[in-house]
Parts: structure tokens; C-alpha cells; sequence
């Protein structure tokens, strides 16, 4: 038995997926916003109650909005501030009395998707939230490519590749830099571009560039045109068999035809294999994800 968290900045979220890859059952808690103790205890009081329901002992693996520093070994670049700087694995391996293994929460939902999603059965796979922010992760032959600085995959703050004249020097992002993919890419970027004055999601977006409405459909042609661009730079670097998107912005059921045929100038092949396609396991890419860290190499 696999427990998977999702450890979130309003909510937690717990599945306990059995061996042979079926879901039992599903918990869900609040997260004790700014404090860590509470937040810990939430965490080790949702896996007691799943291991009640379910009868035995798991293996836990928890996403998290953020990375395990390998220099220090403490939380770093989580927007649940109040993890940052804890050894959040260790006091929960110590709480729950067995090793714990924490990841990205990008990194658990293309884990999740290379493992039974959209990308089963590929060897090298990119995966994409595009939602709030633009999250990604990297798997190869099932296994998570962490890095050497925990930020495999963290294409979001790369800047834009070949920007216009008009997309440079790019909107400011909170990470202290300008024109970053995820300025432009996350839902707030696509709503940001198409109004400054009415606030739209990317699904509502979508809706009125169908029904015709011209700026609309400007704003979701620049958005797919960017997509292509940043998507490209990925592949040329990385190559993947299938780039998997999920979050909000992935409904969009046009970029799957619009995005491939637009990434085709600017990746240096003369053919494209890579799929894009939707994610299959949408919101609960994350939790799952997180069960299937225990996956591969089980007694490391
Ligand atoms: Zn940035």
C-alpha cells in the first residue's frame, strides 16, 4: 500500500493507492496556514487515520509547492512560507516512525501521469501545470530527475525565448525577474493579456475566443504562439517523447492541435515525434504522484 499527500497551502489531501494501482480511499484536511507544528501534525494525523481505514502500514510520499534544499536539506522555494527553512522529511519520518519521501508537487504530477496518466509506458516525460503559477517536472524511465539544485524542470522562470519587441522587457514576476515564462504562461498571465480591466479564466477565455469575440481570440493566439516557443526550447534541450499539460489553462482543447504545429520552426528537427497531450488524472495528478514516489527502488 502507497500513501500519496498533497500537501497544499489551504488544503490536504490524502489517497491510499494499493499495489496493484487502484485507489482505496481519499482524506482530505485543512492546512494550518503559518504554523508548521500544527501543519506537521495535520500531515501525520491524515496518514494515521487513512492506515485506520485501510488495515496496514504504507509507504508515505508527499508533494509539496516547493523543493528539499540538497544543500541544507530544509524547505526552499515554497509558497507556503512557513515551511521554508524546516527539515519538514525528517520531523515527519521521525513523527510517523519510517522514511518519508518528499518531492515538488510538479514533479509528483508528471510522475503521476508517466506512471498510468496520459504519458504511460513513455520514457521521457515533461510535465507542465499551467494554472497559477507554471510548474514543471521531469521524468525518465519512471523516475523523477530532481537535480543537483532541486529545480529540474523549473522551465516557469526562464525568460520568454525569442521575445517581440513587445514582450521584452516582459512583465515583472515575483521571483525578481522580468519576461519569465510564467509571466506570460500561468492562467494569471493568459488573463492579464487578453484584459487589465476584466479579469476572464483561461476557460472563459477560451469560451469567447469560440464564439468569435476578436480579442479573445488574439489574446489566445499570442498565448499559444508563446507556448510553442517556450515548449520548443524544452524539446530541443530535453527531447521528450510526451510533454503532458495539466492545471487550468489545459482545458483549453485547442492547444493539443494549435501548439505542435507552431512549436515545429523553432525546434532544430526536421521532424517532431513529441507529443502534447492532456493530462488524464487533472487535480489529482499531485496526490497520486506523491504514492508513486515509493514507485522505483523501494528501500532507498
Ligand atoms: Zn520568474
Amino acid at each position: 500500500m502507497r500513501i500519496g499527500i498533497d500537501l497544499g497551502g489551504s488544503k490536504i489531501e490524502g489517497i491510499a493507492i494499493a499495489d496493484d494501482g487502484h485507489e482505496r480511499l481519499r482524506r482530505r484536511a485543512q492546512t494550518p496556514r503559518g504554523d508548521y507544528d500544527r501543519t506537521l501534525a495535520a500531515v501525520a494525523g491524515l496518514v494515521r487515520d487513512i492506515e485506520r481505514d485501510v488495515g496496514v502500514q504504507a509507504t508515505v510520499g508527499i508533494g509539496i509547492p516547493g523543493a528539499v534544499s540538497p544543500a541544507t536539506g530544509v524547505i526552499k522555494n515554497a509558497n507556503s512560507t512557513w515551511l521554508i527553512g524546516r527539515p519538514l522529511a525528517d520531523d515527519l519520518a521521525r513523527m510517523l516512525g519510517r522514511p518519508i519521501r518528499l518531492a515538488n508537487d510538479a514533479n509528483c504530477f508528471a510522475l503521476s501521469e508517466a506512471a498510468d496518466g496520459a504519458a504511460a509506458g513513455a520514457d521521457v516525460v515533461f510535465g507542465v501545470i499551467l494554472g497559477t503559477g507554471t510548474g514543471a517536472g521531469i521524468v525518465i524511465h519512471g523516475k523523477v530527475l530532481t537535480g543537483v539544485n532541486a529545480i529540474g524542470g523549473e522551465w516557469g522562470h526562464n525568460p520568454l525565448p525569442a521575445p517581440k519587441d513587445d514582450e521584452r522587457p516582459g512583465p515583472m514576476c515575483y521571483c525578481g525577474r522580468y519576461g519569465c515564462v510564467e509571466t506570460f504562461l500561468s492562467g494569471p498571465g493568459l488573463a492579464r493579456d487578453y484584459s487589465s480591466t476584466d479579469p476572464r479564466t483561461a476557460e472563459q477565455i477560451a469560451a469567447l475566443a469560440a464564439q468569435g469575440e476578436p480579442r479573445a481570440l488574439a489574446a489566445l493566439e499570442r498565448y499559444e504562439e508563446r507556448l510553442a516557443r517556450a515548449l520548443a526550447t524544452v524539446v530541443n534541450i530535453l527531447d521528450p517523447d510526451v510533454i503532458v499539460l495539466g492545471g487550468g489553462v489545459s482545458n483549453i482543447g485547442r492547444l493539443y492541435e494549435s501548439v505542435p504545429r507552431l512549436w515545429t520552426p523553432h525546434v532544430f528537427s526536421d521532424h517532431v515525434a513529441t507529443r502534447l497531450v492532456r493530462a488524464k488524472h487533472g487535480d489529482s495528478s499531485g496526490v497520486r504522484g506523491a504514492a508513486w514516489l515509493w514507485e522505483v527502488e523501494p528501500s532507498g
